[in-house]
């Protein structure tokens, strides 16, 4: 029986990763167990700061309902690129012994799980709850933050689509998903957005321009681009590169290609005023949704139970809408299946 554990939240910050916090918290009050929050993901059990409180502290559970619903994480969170070095990390682990942590509930995504994974491999048990707005974890119908980052889309897109209305002129979105499109699909499906682009499917200005136009002639001159900022790794190579050339600017240099230069390119190839808008961090920074805050709710309580019981290594997800775990080696094995339906939905219709 263990009779304290830690929790941590590792890698972006995601809405829901308080919320896990405090249903760890509840737990782990329930079970008798006293709980400690490592600071700064994998840094705090470095222990290098002057006071001990920056890296670990014994967490209290009414500060942690307070604050159970806010956005962001009170435990912070940082990359930790020492925890790489296995000399590191067994400093890690002498650490987290002196504190009398018996196992740890990690907050992050695959990155995170590889640190997780490496803990476990040293004797410390490890659960890992997918906290990532992004959506990239195979494993997973859900990640924890993703439904309220395209919930926060969804708000902004309306928005955008009502001035676009008003002024009969396209709105390029640009919104999050560095490796996977999921946050775009989703918020272009739940707009009425008429084309979306990803990093998932290859794509160019040319066919974007050209769907565009057609559009515009057919009488919808206010339609909607969504773009995945890891679109741009997708885009091939079109003569409309050239244009930029012809404007001045450096077609070579990666900060050139953006949401302002699509903009800019249908702007000329369609003679609309389309209007470029980068939703960037305001996606991580909404409170959680009710989806989000159930699925931290019961993954946190689920953590601790595991730990409780001796059983680490494992991650937890959801599966056909219930909150399961798996090993996390076999989690990051499996390989993501992207939605090319609603995609190809999307962009036809
Ligand atoms: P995410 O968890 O969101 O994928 P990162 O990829 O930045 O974010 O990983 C978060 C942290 O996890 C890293 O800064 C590092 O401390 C730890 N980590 C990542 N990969 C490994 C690994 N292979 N071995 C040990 N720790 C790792």
């Amino acid at each position: 029986m263990m009779r304290r554990i830690g929790v941590l939240t590792s890698g972006g910050d995601a809405p829901g990763m308080n919320y896990a916090v405090m249903s760890v918290a509840k737990a782990a009050r329930y079970y008798g167990m006293s709980l400690i929050g490592i600071k700064r993901g994998y840094n705090g059990t470095l222990c290098r700061s002057h006071n001990i409180a920056d890296d670990m502290v014994e967490l209290d559970l009414d500060t942690i309902l307070d604050i159970a619903d806010q956005p962001g994480t009170y435990l912070r969170t940082a990359r930790c690129l020492d925890f790489l070095k296995p000399e590191m990390r067994a400093h890690a682990v002498n650490n987290i012994h002196e504190m009398g942590v018996e196992g740890i509930v990690v907050i992050g995504g695959d990155g995170s799980y590889h640190g997780a994974m490496e803990l476990c491999a040293l004797g410390i048990p490890c659960v890992g709850i997918p906290g990532t707005i992004d959506n990239d974890l195979a494993y997973t119908e859900n990640t924890l933050g993703f439904d309220t980052a395209v919930n926060s889309c969804v708000e902004d897109i309306r928005a955008i689509r009502a001035t676009s209305r008003s002024h009969d002129r396209p709105g390029v979105v640009e919104v999050m998903g560095r490796h996977c499109g999921d946050i775009a699909l989703r918020a272009a499906a739940s707009t009425g957005a008429e084309i979306c682009l990803v990093p998932e499917v290859p794509w160019s200005i040319q066919e974007v321009a050209d769907r565009l136009c057609r559009l515009i002639d057919g009488g919808n001159p206010r339609a909607t681009v969504v773009v995945a900022e890891g679109a741009w790794d997708s885009m091939q190579p079109t003569d409309w590169q050239h244009y930029l050339m012809e404007q001045g600017a450096r077609a070579h240099d990666d900060s050139a290609i953006s949401t302002e230069y699509l903009a800019k390119v249908l702007k000329y190839k369609c003679k609309a005023e389309a209007r470029p808008t980068v939703l960037g961090y305001t996606q991580r920074g909404r409170q959680p949704s009710a989806y989000d805050s159930w699925f931290a709710f019961e993954a946190g309580n689920l953590a601790v139970n595991l730990l409780r019981n001796g059983i680490g290594n494992q991650v937890i997800g959801i599966k056909d809408g219930r909150v399961y775990y798996m090993p996390i080696q076999m989690a990051l094995q499996q390989k993501r299946e992207f939605n090319l339906s609603l995609y190809n939905m999307i962009n036809s219709l």
